[in-house]
């Protein structure tokens, strides 16, 4: 063979094994965009709720994946992408960045500061997205989640792991209590995250200094996504939330999580939904709406021992229309959740804050986790507001009635002034429960019921100076005859003071 042939030969080889290796599938071009959607080609591989990268390092997620365009949602500002600039894939799943150091900071939906503190920095991502944890990994409730408020520790009981509702009309005082369960957390072990959506940048503010004051930002994390933010922040910031909520119960930590609130995000994937075009269905929300909350929600549990026996508490947010609980998304919301704290705009206009309607609320699974003490109390407690809801009714024709009704209905209206708390007071369970011992044992019913909470106010207090003893034996879940007995006591005492 010549060398001329041997050069023809090597030649036609590498031919032959050439292949065609053009990379079109990692960046695309912009066709479309607008309202913070944009619409791309080229970009064939591309994955669901993948990164993308626009001009000036803007990210994207891709949500739409059609034949031949895929669809995206711009996070963040959009008015300097222009049609036919270049996207690039990042092959990474929208993920946030995760560290102890987000403690006591404020950061928006994809994990940056902006509380003008100092940077964040960390190698460890976690995505956004992912899938709940198991059954076998989990177990039952079996931990109280203390809110600090009586009503709800005595009649509405959370555990850790559990997911309750809140949910009211605007104005009824559903944040406030998020906040209050927060401030309660103190010294409990717990790290928070609380979640805004869609919320005034002002109010959130506000809500922060307000954190900062009760020294409660020493572990909370604030996530937000502000109102004047475009709507993929806000579908986006309930993952992220529970993203950092995730990388601390991974570490074997409890995690109690707000998501204030679930209708805004809905809002926001709505309007995300209607501009990538898909169909729309009912109140014009995308079929799969519920999905957008059920897998969101799934994410709390309680894991057992071997896998760390962390846990994430949710307490999502839901704002009704005119008390109207069976429209489309709070129905979806209740049947995801484990019971519903229900709250009124009526109660709260006359007086009874926290407005809690006690025969609409319910917690399914944070009876088990409550203490021994709290149990034995809360139990006359129910019974007796059950009663008096029954008998309210005949309240104003009071002067005809029976003494035992009578009775009852004095003993309602006294504890349903004692269940009457303030803002950003939370009471310790000790507090909680000899209270409504006291209650039980009728040393409210000589007083009037306007000067319930002063009688109770004054007993707490001659507790704390007379009965250390007796209330940390209640703090530790302790109850027997001999508790009981000492309570008797005290009360007596405190009467013929
Ligand atoms: P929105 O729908 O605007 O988010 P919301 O349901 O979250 O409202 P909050 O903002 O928590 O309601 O409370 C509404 C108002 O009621 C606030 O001014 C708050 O200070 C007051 N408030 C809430 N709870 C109590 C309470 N237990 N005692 C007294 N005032 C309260
Ligand atoms: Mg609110």
């Amino acid at each position: 063979m010549s060398y001329t042939d041997q050069v023809i030969a090597s030649l036609k080889k590498n031919i032959e094994s050439f292949k065609k290796e053009v990379q079109i599938e990692e960046v695309g071009t912009v066709i479309e965009i607008g309202d913070g959607i944009a619409r791309m080609s080229g970009l064939e591989k591309c994955q669901a709720q993948e990164m993308l990268e626009f001009p000036g390092g803007t990210l994207g997620i891709a949500l739409n994946l059609q034949e031949e365009t895929v669809g995206a949602v711009i996070l963040g500002s959009y008015t300097h992408i222009k049609e036919g600039d270049m996207v690039k894939r990042t092959g990474r799943i929208m993920s946030i960045p995760v560290s102890d150091a987000l403690i006591g900071r404020v950061v928006n939906a994809i994990g940056e500061p902006i509380d003008g503190k100092s940077p964040i920095s960390t190698k460890t991502f976690y995505p956004v997205e992912r899938i709940a944890p198991g059954v076998m990994t989990r177990e039952p409730v079996n931990r109280p989640m203390q809110t600090g408020i009586k009503a709800i520790d005595a009649l509405i009981p959370i555990g850790r792991g559990q997911r309750e509702l809140i949910i009211g009309d605007r104005q009824t005082g559903k944040t406030a209590i998020a906040i209050d369960t927060i401030l309660n957390q103190k010294g409990q072990n717990m790290i928070c995250v609380y979640v805004a959506v869609g919320q005034k940048e002002s109010k959130v503010a506000r809500i922060v200094s307000k954190l900062q004051e009760a020294g409660a930002m020493e572990y909370t994390i604030v996530v937000s996504a502000g109102a004047s933010e475009p709507a993929p922040m806000s579908y986006l910031a309930p993952y992220s939330g529970v993203a950092i909520a995730e990388y601390f119960m991974d570490k074997g930590k409890d995690v109690l999580i707000i998501y204030d609130d679930l209708t805004k995000q809905a809002w926001a994937y709505r309007e995300m939904s209607l501009l990538l075009r898909r169909p729309p269905g009912r109140e014009a929300y995308p079929g799969d709406v519920f999905y957008l909350h059920s897998r969101l929600l799934e994410r709390a549990c309680n894991l057992n021992k071997e896998h760390g026996g962390g846990s994430i508490t949710a307490l999502p947010i839901i704002e009704t229309q005119a008390g109207d609980i069976s429209a489309y998304v709070p129905t979806n919301v209740i049947s995801i959740t484990d019971g519903q704290i229900f709250l009124e705009t009526d109660l709260f206009y006359r007086g009874i804050r926290p407005a809690l309607n006690v025969g609409l609320s319910v917690s399914r699974v944070g009876g088990s986790a409550q203490t021994k003490p709290m149990k034995k109390v809360a139990g006359s407690l129910k019974l007796g507001l059950a009663q008096f809801r029954e008998l309210e009714g005949f309240a104003q024709f009071a002067s005809d009635l029976d003494p035992e009704t009578k009775k009852s209905i004095e003993r309602g209206r006294r504890m349903t002034e004692l269940l009457k708390q303030s803002q950003y007071s939370p009471e310790s369970v000790e507090q909680q429960v000899v209270s409504i011992y006291a209650m039980s044992q009728g040393l409210y019913d000589a007083v009037d019921v306007s000067r319930v909470k002063e009688v109770e106010r004054k007993f707490v207090e001659f507790m704390r100076a007379s009965k250390p003893a007796l209330l940390e034996k209640i703090q530790n879940g302790e109850w027997g005859e001999e508790i009981e007995k000492g309570l008797k006591e005290a009360i007596s005492q405190f009467e013929s003071k």
